[in-house]
């Protein structure tokens, strides 16, 4: 899917569908690019946990915030391994490393983080990065060591970014995507609900993506996780239905990209999860924790995955 050339006017358009119609036409876009019912399993890995120099006003990991999540040494390799092993016995196609970093630094952390890919990669599944900005010559350095996907979410609209994040720029997260593509390695990029934006705002996220050329093959869609400590422990719940509207609105716009049910989804019934894969989400984060916020129980997963039918997607299946 090449740049698309939609407006604002028309994702409000189709945000604004009666949601019978917003949800069948969604299903009808997701059927056309992906088999239905097929999720792609994620673990994510926080293998530097704590003590981010940023101000995130959602994040527990900021140094700037009281929360219960405190400066972590890096996670040995051998532990990340074995991390890794556990999820990808459990279904996982795709290990994602995070670190609580402004950016990458050259040195013997990135040296450590480099192993590590190279050690996933090598267990035949996709490798995703999550360790903030970085330079074309670490981008090249991640490609390879055999990184498939790195991740650098825009969070929300550029105008409200500026209301949660000060230590950064809008821009500076766009010119990071642009070292991404350059390094040919798949783009990860999506947002958070809740965070007290408009809808407007999620809108104009979207259209971020989906006017990118080539658009993000992979999208979370995050849900805020009110943590104690932080600026935004008190910001009320979103309705589901905002949600599933937002889900099926990212389906329409970009179709072909994997639309992942991240961080919140331990908030959501199993019918709701039922409805996110139907107007389109097609992939879930597995394990205990999401970084450091609580997830769905394992065994709720392998439950919902009997009661709903629902296969797991192959590693380097994207585009299928
Ligand atoms: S979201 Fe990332 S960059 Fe922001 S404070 Fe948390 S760990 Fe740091």
């Amino acid at each position: 899917m090449g740049k698309c050339d939609l407006t604002i006017a028309e994702l409000r358009k189709i945000y604004a569908l009666p949601l019978m119609e917003l949800i069948n036409k969604s299903s009808q876009w997701h059927g056309q690019f992906h088999r239905v019912g097929e999720i792609q399993v994620c673990s994510l890995i926080s293998i530097k946990t704590g003590g981010c120099s940023e101000d995130c006003k959602y994040c527990a990991q900021s140094a700037r915030y009281q929360t219960a999540v405190s400066a972590q040494p890096m996670m040995q390799y051998a532990d990340v391994l074995k991390e890794a092993q556990k999820a990808i016995a459990r279904g996982a196609t795709r290990v994602c490393l995070g670190a609580a970093w402004r950016e990458v630094r050259d040195g013997k952390q990135f040296e450590n983080v480099l192993q590590m890919i190279r050690g996933i990669a090598d267990l035949g599944v996709e490798v995703c990065c999550t360790l903030g900005m970085l330079n074309p010559a670490q981008g090249q350095r991640l490609k390879e060591a055999g990184l498939y996907a790195y991740n650098h979410n825009l969070d929300s609209s550029e105008e409200f970014y500026k209301t949660i994040i000060t230590t950064r720029t809008y821009q500076e997260r766009k010119d990071t995507l642009n070292v991404i593509e350059k390094a040919n390695l798949s783009v990860c990029c999506g947002g958070i609900i809740g965070l007290g934006e408009s809808v407007d705002d999620r809108l104009d996220l979207l259209l971020e993506l989906c006017t990118r050329d080539p658009q993000p093959e992979s999208v979370p869609i995050n849900l805020l996780s009110q943590i104690p400590g932080t600026p935004l422990e008190k910001q009320p719940k979103v309705s589901i239905w905002e949600v599933i509207r937002l889900i099926a609105v990212a389906r329409i716009v970009l179709p072909k990209a994997m639309i992942r049910l991240s961080c919140g989804r331990i908030d959501m019934s199993m019918p709701e999860q039922a409805l996110c894969f139907l107007v389109g989400a097609n992939s879930i984060f597995e394990g205990e924790k999401l970084l450091t916020v609580a997830n769905t129980a394992i065994d709720q997963d392998q439950e919902m995955f009997a009661l709903l039918g629902l296969q797991k997607r192959p590693a380097f299946a994207y585009g299928v």
